[in-house]
C-alpha cells in the first residue's frame, strides 16, 4: 500500500516510522523549508514513551539518555515561597519515566529513523481528491500526487482536516503561551525537577530540567486577545512584561534566552470529532483531536495513534475496516483527555489555581491517581 502523510511534525514523524516498520511504501511531505522545531521542549509520559517503543524497540532509551527524568515535581507561588513538592514515582508505577526533553532532540530522534528519502520538505499541501480507487494530494507549485492512503498529520490547522470536515478555525482557550530553552545555571533550578509557578491573577510559569543543564520554560496567561504577529513588541518583551516582578529566576531565564528561541502561540483546542476517516483519508495527531496543553498529552496522543493506526492497516482486511478500527480505538481515549485538558487548563488559571495544584499534588487524591494509571498505563502493545 502506497501511504502520503501530510506533516512532518513529530506524529507525522513516528507514524511514517510505525507504517515502514509493518512493510508499507510512506511518504512524509512538510511544508517547511527544513525541519525545526517548533516548540522549545516539551513532556513525554510513560503511555506515549510506550507507544514509541513498540514501534522502535530501545528508542525510549534513546529519548532518556537526550532528556530528563522528572523525579520531583515542586509548586511555588509567584512571590517565591514553596507550596508543596512531591516524588513523581512515575517510573516506579509505570516502567518508563515522565521525560522531559528538547523539542530539538526529539524531533532528530525520530529523524534518526527513517530513511532521509522519503521525507519531502517544501511541500505544502492545499487540498485533495478521492476516487475509487485512490487518492490524489495536490501541492502548492502544482505536484500531485497519488496513493491508497492519505493521512492528515498537520497539525492543529490542518488543511486535510478542513477538506474531510471543514470545521474552520480551533477555539480559542482565552490564554496566550510563551516557551523557551536555554542552558542556565540557577541556585534554585535542579536536576530532574520541574517547578510549576502559579498566581491567582491568571497566570503560571513552569521550569522544566530537560538534561545538560537546559533548562525549558513554559508561561501562560489570561488574555482575551489572540492576535499576537502584529504588534510592535517582540514576543520576549511581551512575556517579560507579564512576568514582570515575579520571584527568582523567572524573569532572569527569560532574560537569558535568545529572542528567536521564544515560541508565542495561542492556546487552542478543537471539540472531540465523531469520526476522523472518510474513504481513503484520515487524521492524526494535533490535526484529529487538538487540545490545550495543561496534561501534556498532545504529543503522547500522536504516539499512540501512530502505533495503532500501522496496526489496524496491517490487521484489517481493507483500508475501510482498518480506518473504522483506529477510529474505534482513538476517539474514546482521546476525547476523555480533551474534556480533562479542557478542565484542568481553565481551573489553572482562576484565582484559586494554587488550591488546584495543590489538589492534584496530594497523594490522597484517589480520583487524580485513577486518572492518572489509566492515561500512563495505556499499553496495547504486550500482546503484539
Ligand atoms: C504551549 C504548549 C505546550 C505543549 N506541551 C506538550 C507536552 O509537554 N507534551 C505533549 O505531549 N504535548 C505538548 N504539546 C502539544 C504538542 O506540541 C502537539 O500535540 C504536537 O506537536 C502534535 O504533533 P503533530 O505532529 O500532530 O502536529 P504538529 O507538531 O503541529 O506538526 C504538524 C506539521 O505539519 C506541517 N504542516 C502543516 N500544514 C501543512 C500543509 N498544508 N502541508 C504540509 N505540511 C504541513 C507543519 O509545518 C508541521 O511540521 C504542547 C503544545 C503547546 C502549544
Amino acid at each position: 500500500m502506497n501511504i502520503a502523510i501530510i506533516g512532518g511534525g513529530i506524529g507525522g514523524l513516528a507514524t511514517a516510522n510505525a507504517l515502514l516498520k509493518k512493510g508499507f511504501n510512506v511518504q512524509v511531505y512538510e511544508r517547511a523549508k527544513v525541519l525545526r522545531p517548533i516548540g522549545a521542549g516539551l513532556s513525554l509520559t510513560p503511555n506515549g514513551l510506550n507507544s514509541l517503543n513498540a514501534v522502535q524497540p530501545g528508542i525510549a532509551e534513546l529519548l532518556i539518555k537526550a532528556g530528563s527524568p522528572i523525579e520531583t515535581m515542586t509548586l511555588k507561588r509567584s512571590t517565591g515561597e514553596t507550596i508543596a513538592s512531591k516524588p513523581m514515582e512515575i517510573m516506579q508505577k509505570y516502567g518508563q519515566p515522565m521525560l522531559s526533553i528538547q523539542w530539538s532532540k526529539l524531533q532528530a530522534i525520530l529523524v534518526s529513523v527513517l530513511p532521509p528519502e522519503i521525507i519531502h520538505l517544501q511541500h505544502r499541501c492545499v487540498g485533495f481528491e478521492q476516487q475509487d480507487n485512490c487518492v490524489k494530494a495536490y501541492f502548492a507549485g502544482g505536484k500531485t500526487v497519488q496513493v491508497d492512503l492519505l493521512i492528515g498529520a498537520d497539525g492543529i490547522n490542518s488543511i486535510v482536516r478542513q477538506g474531510l470536515i471543514g470545521d474552520k478555525f480551533p477555539s480559542y482557550a482565552g490564554r496566550m503561551s510563551w516557551r523557551g530553552v536555554t542552558q542556565y545555571f540557577h541556585k534554585q533550578l535542579s536536576p530532574n525537577v520541574t517547578t510549576l509557578i502559579t498566581a491567582p491573577d491568571g497566570k503560571n510559569f513552569m521550569l522544566m530540567d530537560v538534561g545538560g543543564g537546559f533548562t525549558f520554560w513554559g508561561a501562560g496567561a489570561l488574555s482575551a486577545d489572540d492576535y499576537v504577529y502584529e504588534r510592535t513588541t517582540d514576543a520576549k518583551t511581551r512575556v517579560l512584561e507579564t512576568f514582570a516582578e515575579w520571584a527568582e529566576p523567572v524573569e532572569a531565564i527569560i532574560a537569558a534566552t535568545p529572542k528567536a528561541d521564544i515560541v508565542e502561540r495561542p492556546i487552542c483546542d478543537r471539540p472531540p470529532l465523531k469520526y476522523w476517516s472518510q474513504g481513503r483519508v484520515t487524521l492524526l495527531g494535533d490535526a484529529a483531536h487538538p487540545v490545550v496543553p495543561s496534561l501534556g498529552q498532545g504529543a503522547n496522543m500522536a504516539f499512540e495513534d501512530a502505533y495503532e493506526l500501522a496496526e489496524c492497516l496491517f490487521v484489517a482486511p481493507n483500508i475501510e475496516a482498518a480506518l473504522n478500527a483506529y477510529e474505534n480505538s482513538r476517539i474514546p481515549r482521546t476525547a476523555v483527555i480533551y474534556d480533562c485538558s479542557a478542565t484542568q487548563g481553565y481551573r489553572a488559571y482562576q484565582p484559586d489555581s494554587e488550591t488546584t495544584f495543590t489538589k492534584m499534588m496530594k497523594p490522597s487524591q484517589m480520583s487524580q491517581n485513577d486518572f492518572e494509571a489509566w492515561l500512563y498505563s495505556y499499553n496495547q502493545y504486550q500482546s503484539s
